[in-house]
């Protein structure tokens, strides 16, 4: 906290804002390992105990939904959380791993059902090993968000499954798989919001732009996490693109100032941007100011990152991150529309500054930069008209 204090000391509004987060996010800490408190909780109790400790982050921002979602969203994430672990084992042997991926949503409708030695990381394993907790919780929703989450849950599973057979090439490989692991989180939880009644009846069947929130947030995640990922043995950018710059993906670590290094990394960028007027457009159309603010914060935080990681050597060889001070001042400042719209006007403007006329995308970037100063800017904004409106 000190650190993050002084980083943020020649800027007033971050400190107070750091202050003011961390005294709103004062979760009550649990000390007990997982598997401990498996043996005493109730079964939701559970659920969120786990969602605590494989996601802090997400289990505080949870909170700030209102009452009647918490539930059915905890439970989609955890879900969600159970197929990703299965995906990412890869002890499982293939055959196996494949047919669990595809089976999953069906497994969620048994009460009883449990796996052993599941999961990269401890608190995972505890969850696979305790998911008939999860599936007693889920059970126990309303119909309207388990037929929600479940269809999410089969199409996600099926599309990890053709991902865990063929590898990320071309740019439509790399939308698809953002669509199964992220654009179809969009899809859910405009169907919950939707079910709730806290937002139009409509929303769910947003699937263009619900999919654009999931796209802009997973591919700022993929170009950010680069190094880590490398380190890992694992890649998703697609060869489509950076091909075009170096024949080895690694090169890039090891020349990180190169021209064509960055202007690989530059390229990732302007393919992220494509989906922000989606994602403004989609805002635009939420009503409840807790669930407004619930998505609207991570889209904040992503365009943010994308300002500082453009043109950066530093993601090839570490984990680039903005300020602690700059996220907890999005975090309070994100309110209303107009605070996304100051909050995209000035980070386009950043990367527009750090623009470099020789960069092979120059053009289309400076496209979707003006593409996002126009939807952010009212006084332009006219509604998008649709296929029937324009041929009439
Ligand atoms: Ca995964």
């Amino acid at each position: 906290m000190i650190r993050e204090l002084l980083y943020s000391a020649a800027r007033p509004k971050e400190m107070a804002a750091l202050l003011k987060v961390k005294m709103a996010s004062q979760l009550p800490k649990q000390e007990e390992a997982l598997d401990v408190l498996a043996q005493t909780l109730s079964d939701r109790d559970f659920c969120y105990a786990a969602l605590n400790k494989v996601s802090r982050s997400f289990a505080v921002v949870i909170q700030q939904l209102p009452q009647e979602l918490r539930d059915p969203v905890c439970i989609f994430y955890l879900v969600l959380r159970g197929l990703d672990t299965v995906e990412d084992d890869m002890t499982i042997p293939a055959e196996k791993r494949v047919a669990l991926l595809r089976e999953f949503h069906a497994k969620c409708y048994d009460p009883n059902w449990n796996m052993e030695n599941t999961g990269d990381s401890f608190d995972y394993r505890v969850l696979l090993q305790h998911f008939d907790k999860v599936n007693r919780t889920f059970l126990s929703l309303d119909m309207i968000y388990r037929e929600v989450i479940n269809e999410i849950c089969y199409k996600m599973g099926n599309g990890m499954a053709d991902f865990a057979e063929k590898k990320v090439e071309s740019v439509a490989d790399y939308d698809l798989y953002c669509h199964y692991v992220a654009g179809l989180v969009g899809h859910g939880l405009s169907g919950l919001f939707s079910a709730s009644g806290y937002e139009d009846g409509s929303l769910r069947n947003e699937l263009e732009i619900s999919n654009s929130m999931g796209l802009f947030l997973q591919k700022t995640n993929i170009i950010r996490d680069y190094h880590e990922d490398l380190v890992a043995n694992r890649s998703f950018w697609p060869v489509e693109i950076w091909g075009k710059y170096s024949p080895e993906l690694n090169h890039f670590e090891r020349y990180p100032h190169k021209k064509t290094s960055l202007a690989a990394l530059n390229h990732m960028v302007t393919d992220a941007l494509r989906h922000v007027p989606d994602v403004i457009t989609y805002l635009r159309m939420l009503h409840n100011k807790d669930v407004f603010r619930f998505c609207a914060i991570p889209q904040v935080m992503a365009i943010a990152t994308l300002a500082k990681v453009y043109n950066n050597p530093d993601v090839f060889t570490s984990n680039v991150k903005i300020r602690r001070g700059l996220a907890a001042k999005l975090m309070v400042y994100t309110k209303d529309m107009d605070a996304i719209y100051a909050a995209f006007r000035q980070f386009t403007f950043e990367i527009l500054e750090k623009l470099d006329r020789n960069d092979p995308n120059y053009q289309l970037i400076s496209q979707y930069l003006e593409n996002i100063s126009l939807a952010t800017s009212e006084l332009n904004f006219r509604p998008q008209l649709n296929k029937e409106q324009v041929l009439s």
